[in-house]
């Protein structure tokens, strides 16, 4: 039988090299759901060549426009509300997260609630909502597949291995494009310097946050919930050529890595496949065109987005939530050059400075941590305590 697919986010980085994987797996696979934001040219592509039920977009004022683009038997939705009607549909079998920000939240938990499987790529899920998704995920025995390639290795490294032997996690961190720039050069990096990255290829705002390691900062509180291990027994290390995608020591001393060719549709394949392996004809990992693997210390006093998020993970409670909230508003004034790179921190240290936590929260609490810190990080926008102003 054909394992039935939702893409939450189709239209993205992820969400396309998702239809791509898919595209090799023609008789495994099958597309039942599409949601996406206000690509609508592509998504109308991808509603032709998958013919889904159900397809969601951005805006329902946009639905009629829609309408026009697409075959006549597809039903239309908008918005979250759309997502998650996808999400929990009978039809589906697998959730694919891919969209990105805090949008992704509540589809994900309802789907979980549905008893889907989720391939989850939606970083915001585990860092805002850990403990009450993962409480969730328990309670219905359903599956999180990491896409993410961090989270997928350690899942790999851990295949069949028991939680209690794991002394510590390693998570690699390609350093982003500005690995080797200087505190100073770093205050007048532009937009475009900031989403050339040197190895992976992904979305603007996952790039940003790449460049400041707050991407790093999010997927170590990931990690965390995850695998179930503890802040500290979670280390970073800056590893340029992102060939080895994370790893696990064992409580004997040894460690096993996972490694390839820093592609993320291997990553999702393996997802998608769990548990099995499926030939595809990727590029392989020739190790000795790479010849080296290099490692050193994150560079966390120029960078201090990794330092916060190892903070905001250790309060716990509303305080991660506020923490990805207040970012992902920086990483977008960043975006359309209203504030300079490294504001991008300090306006995210102010947020969670004003915040008064609330531990073990629900979701209405996450969500309303949420909104406050994009309203807290909006007010500080045009203030002194940021260089550009
Ligand atoms: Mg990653």
């Amino acid at each position: 039988m054909k394992k039935r697919i939702a893409v939450l986010g189709s239209t993205g980085s992820i969400g396309c090299q998702t239809l791509e994987v898919i595209d090799r797996f023609p008789d495994q696979f099958e597309v039942t759901g599409l949601a996406a934001g206000a690509n609508l040219d592509k998504l109308a592509r991808q509603v032709a060549k998958y013919r889904p039920r159900v397809v969601s977009i951005g805006r329902s004022e946009d639905i009629p426009a829609f309408r026009a683009m697409i075959p006549g038997e597809v039903a239309l939705t908008a918005g979250v509300d759309g997502m998650v009607e996808i999400s929990v549909a009978e039809e589906t079998d697998l959730v694919v997260t891919s969209v990105t920000g805090t949008l992704g939240l509540i589809p994900t938990v309802e789907a979980i609630k549905a008893g889907k499987d989720i391939a989850l790529a939606n970083k915001e899920t585990l860092v805002a909502a850990g403990e009450l998704v993962m409480a969730l995920v328990r309670e219905k025995g359903v599956r999180i597949l990491p896409v993410d390639s961090e989270h997928s290795a350690i899942f790999q490294c851990l295949d069949g291995r028991k939680r209690e032997q794991i002394s510590k996690l390693i998570l690699t961190a390609s350093g982003g494009p500005f690995v080797n720039k200087s505190l100073e050069e770093l205050a007048t990096v532009t937009v475009q310097d900031a989403l050339r990255h040197p190895n992976w290829s992904m979305g603007r705002k996952i790039t940003v946050d790449s460049a400041t390691l707050m991407n790093k900062g999010l997927e170590v509180i990931e990690a965390k919930w995850l695998f179930g291990v503890e802040l500290d027994n979670i280390e970073v290390v800056t590893h340029p050529q992102s060939i080895i995608h994370s790893m696990v020591e064992f409580v004997d001393g040894s460690v096993i890595a996972q490694m390839g060719i820093p592609d993320m549709r291997i990553p999702i394949q393996y997802a998608l496949t769990y548990p099995e392996r499926q030939v595809n004809d990727f590029p392989k990992l020739d190790l000795l065109a790479v010849r080296e693997l290099s490692f050193r210390s994150p560079r966390t006093g120029d960078f201090p987005s990794l330092s916060l998020a190892f903070a905001a993970g250790r309060t716990g409670g509303t305080m991660p939530a506020v923490m990805n909230a207040a970012n992902e508003l920086a990483v977008a004034m960043f975006l359309e050059g209203r504030i300079g790179f490294t504001d991008i921190p300090v306006l995210v240290e102010k947020v969670m400075a004003n915040h008064t936590c609330k531990p073990s929260p629900n979701m209405q609490q996450i969500l309303q941590s949420d909104s406050w810190a994009r309203e807290e990080a909006k007010r500080y926008a045009g203030s002194s305590i940021l260089k550009k102003v």
